[in-house]
């Protein structure tokens, strides 16, 4: 099976400017930031979208999201505020099948998104 970009991240086979890890996530900064502090959280898993999370994800999820808002505190976003993106299949954006939610901050947001 072929692997996904993110799980080459993690294995060091592609460089990235990794910032946070543990047993079961991954943090890494975005390629192309969309704003001042764009960090992507991932499963080491591939899970490939948050449709295809079953309710055996649950302890990993709520993981991933409490590492993310563990990872915008320590960024110092916590009293200007952020956003937790995930994008899901073509129309909701997503390019990189392999779930990862994006912290982004340092500026405004808009909305509604684009
Ligand atoms: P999405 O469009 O939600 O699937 O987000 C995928 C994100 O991965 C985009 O924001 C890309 O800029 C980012 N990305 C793609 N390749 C890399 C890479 N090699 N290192 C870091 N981020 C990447």
């Amino acid at each position: 099976m072929n692997r996904t970009l993110f799980e080459k991240i993690a294995a060091r086979e592609i460089p990235a400017q990794i910032i946070y890890e543990d047993d079961s996530v991954l943090a890494f900064r975005d390629i192309a930031p969309q704003a001042p502090v764009h960090i992507l959280v991932i499963p080491r898993r591939p899970l490939a979208r948050m449709a295809a999370a079953q309710p055996a994800d649950q302890p990993l999820l709520g993981h991933l999201l409490l590492t993310a808002a563990k990872i915008a505190a320590q960024q110092g976003l916590d009293s200007s505020g952020y956003r937790l993106v995930i994008n899901n299949g073509p129309d909701g954006g997503e390019s990189v099948p392999h779930l990862h939610c994006h912290i982004l901050g340092g500026r405004k947001m808009q909305w509604p998104p684009g």
